[in-house]
């Protein structure tokens, strides 16, 4: 045995089951972007996923079927998802509006989306709701959840095969090292792997919107009065998001391309 208790065996046999797991999945090439990935789960078991949660959803909220709320967010939802072109083939869209005051909304994989009251006040007009959903609807189209599933399952075949090397080490030291690569894992990958993710929605939400005939400006409004908002109360839905002004100058450099796309469909 020799004197780093590390077995390099079940490294290696842990990189030929990771390399066959990353290079056996589907792959995705955005439309909106070209940026390729690889995805987890295929669109039928994305599908059935976003409906099994929506189900879930509605089965423990107060559904708002009529009045002038539920048609807005109706009339924002149907024409951005004419928006989502190639992308968004493939979903059966549906939106449902709930009352509860928190300050969110979400799109599942599939095209299901969900609006709470509590954003509403914040979107203020449709091209500010369109800002929000957009957003969401990109991260649905752009199959984001299915290439997060693949990269924790990747993630958890490496911290397996560290784990098994690591078996004849002293415990404290394996913990402290399992501890340290979860974590290197955690900030190093995952993270910055969800920023790439919260940009890639704002840039194709943009687009969406435009395309759809809302004004892409009232996007920057509509972040600047989430921002005023967020110091009250931080949104749920920002969590993992970047900071405003990061997001909003990000924005800014998108503009020229969303602004020809608002032109097009303002003629069309
Ligand atoms: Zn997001």
């Amino acid at each position: 045995m020799n004197r780093t208790h590390i077995k390099w065996i079940p490294v290696l046999l842990a990189g030929i089951f990771f390399a066959y797991q990353y290079f056996s999945s589907e792959k995705f090439v955005n439309p909106e972007t070209g940026r390729k990935s690889h995805v987890g789960l295929s669109t039928e078991q994305e599908s059935a996923l976003g409906l099994q949660s929506y189900r879930q959803v509605l089965s423990e909220a107060q559904a708002i079927d009529s009045g002038p709320e539920a048609e807005m967010v109706k009339r924002v939802a149907t024409r951005l998802a004419a928006a989502t072109g190639t992308a968004g083939a493939g979903f059966d869209w549906q939106e449902s509006l709930i009352r509860d005051e928190k300050v969110n909304a979400f799109c599942l994989p599939g095209g299901k989306i969900v609006v709470y009251t509590g954003i509403l006040p914040v979107a203020e007009n449709d091209a500010g709701l369109a800002t929000v959903l957009g957003h969401e609807m990109a991260h649905a189209t752009s199959r984001h959840g299915a290439q997060r599933v693949l990269q924790q399952n990747l993630a958890q075949t490496a911290m397996t095969g560290i784990a098994v090397s690591l078996s004849d080490m002293d415990y404290t030291k394996q913990r402290a090292v399992m501890g340290a690569l979860g974590a290197g894992t955690q900030f190093g990958v995952l993270m910055p792997f969800g920023r790439e993710h919260e940009s890639e929605a704002d840039h194709i939400g943009l687009i969406y919107m435009a395309r759809a005939g809302f004004d892409p400006q009232e996007s920057i409004r509509f972040w600047e009065r989430m921002e005023r908002q967020g110091e009250a109360q931080p949104p749920e839905f920002l969590s993992s998001h970047p900071s405003h002004g990061h997001r909003i100058q990000q924005l800014q450099s998108w503009l020229p391309q969303a602004e020809e796309e608002y032109q097009k469909a303002n003629k069309s």
